[in-house]
């Protein structure tokens, strides 16, 4: 049935009393809070040595009521194109998001996707947000805030977004909330597991004061990109989270947790990472004209030198793809190379903002253009990054057990950007 809805009086004909209907699903809001996080870069292995030893005692809480799964996030396994898929339900296919950044084909330019104009869909959150719901989109980094907040700020709809790296400058005009520093805390710096902590303080501190009630927390990856599972400063930052998420549950919340990609540790034995210089290689080989884009390059890089597992190459001759992918795929170190058009249609990646070849490397091995392009002198650690099919398996958690229905969906084919969903429409609490 159809109606108005009863807080801003529009009859937007996807909204009915008991949810609303975005991107093709239907979603039923449940009484109570709801929460959804993004611990980004969250491998499973976080999760398991923490709650081994015994650091996590909120989340072994959670559950022991609740359920545990694994998904499988979109590709490529970066942050923006994850969050854009977690927050409107949607493969990259449909959010137009590729990467943090492209080759625009009409000007030649590179372009950072990192603004609103380049998500092509709606999100839950602005869906929610019409249907009644207070929503509040809390995140770890300013420039993820520009981009999932479409909608939500916009059009008389008044939810909240902001981000804990800008958290001082939050308006009420700009941000829907005022006086974020009040709420939550001290700005933290964005290289800090402070600034993912403080997401999760600020998203219950929210709950707490009844400004929200329908929530998208999304954290950074600085940590799981310094350290591995097992080292203090992982399991600090985790036990940390644990605290808040402790919270959020007492607050009555229903959550579903998840990741955008996992990390692995890409280097040699003897810490120096290991890296193909892909454009160095193929004009080696094939000459000058090939460009290669590392899309997981944005403004924050310190910590990786934007060095993932996942490229995109423009070809001088595209009519030679298949030839230099056969070139590419013999390299030591990658594991696949698909053409534009195949990429498109196994990865579910929007065709028009990818380059005549996707190139994909192993579990310890980064994709690079040449060494020029990449700073690693911020390093200060072995290199941990992300990007490729080996970090695309994240962890999936609900506080309450999955319905019959959502647990088959879950075992036959969970993925991370259906979190919305089942969290919705899948929990029995
Ligand atoms: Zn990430």
């Amino acid at each position: 049935m159809l109606i108005a809805n009863p807080e801003n009086g529009r009859q937007d004909g996807n909204i009915d009393m008991n949810g609303f209907t975005v991107n093709g699903r239907g979603y039923r809001l449940p009484a109570g809070p709801v929460a959804v996080i993004c611990v980004d870069g969250c491998e499973e292995e976080y999760l398991d040595v923490a709650l081994a030893q015994g650091r996590m005692p909120s989340m072994a809480r959670i559950l022991e009521g609740g359920w545990r799964g694994s998904a499988r996030g979109a590709l490529p396994s970066f942050t923006n194109v994850n969050n854009a898929a977690i927050v409107t339900g949607a493969p990259p296919a449909i959010t137009g998001l590729s990467g943090n950044f492209f080759l625009d084909p009409d000007t030649g330019e590179e372009v950072m996707m990192n603004s609103a104009d380049f998500l092509r869909c709606e999100t839950v959150l602005a869906a929610a947000a019409r249907a009644g719901r207070k929503v509040a989109m809390v995140t770890a980094k300013e420039k993820l805030r520009d981009l999932l907040s479409p909608g939500l700020l916009t059009d008389g709809v008044i939810g909240m977004a902001f981000s804990s790296e800008k958290a001082a400058e939050a308006r009420q005009p700009t941000h829907g909330i005022s006086g974020v520093e009040a709420l939550a805390g001290e700005t933290p710096p964005i290289y800090s597991g402070e600034a993912s902590v403080y997401v999760l303080r600020a998203g219950a501190a929210l709950v707490a004061a009844g400004q929200a009630d329908f929530l998208y927390l999304s954290l950074t990856d600085y940590i799981q990109h310094k350290y591995a599972p097992h080292e203090e400063g992982a399991l600090e930052f985790y036990g940390a989270m644990d605290v808040e998420l402790g919270r959020l549950v007492d607050l009555g919340c229903r959550l579903g947790i998840t990741a955008d990609h996992g990390m692995n540790a890409k280097c040699r034995e003897d810490g120096t990472p290991r890296v193909i210089y892909l454009e160095d290689e193929l004009y080696e080989e094939f000459g000058d004209g090939n460009k290669v884009i590392c899309p997981i390059t944005d403004p924050y890089v310190a910590h990786h030198g934007a060095l993932g597992s996942y490229v995109t190459v423009h070809l001088a001759e595209p009519g030679r793809a298949a030839e230099i992918a056969g070139w590419i795929k013999s390299l030591e170190g990658v594991t696949e190379v698909l053409e534009k058009t195949q990429a498109a249609d196994l990865l579910e990646l929007p065709v028009d903002r990818i380059g005549d070849l996707i190139v994909m490397s192993a579990a310890d091995t980064v994709l690079g253009r040449s060494p020029e392009h990449h700073d690693l002198s911020q390093l200060d650690r072995p290199l941990r990054s992300h990007g490729g099919r080996f970090e695309t398996m994240v962890p999936l958690i609900f506080s309450g057990p999955l319905n019959a229905e959502y647990a088959a969906k879950a075992a036959a084919d969970p993925r991370n950007f259906d979190v919305f969903d089942y969290v919705c429409n899948g929990l029995e609490q």
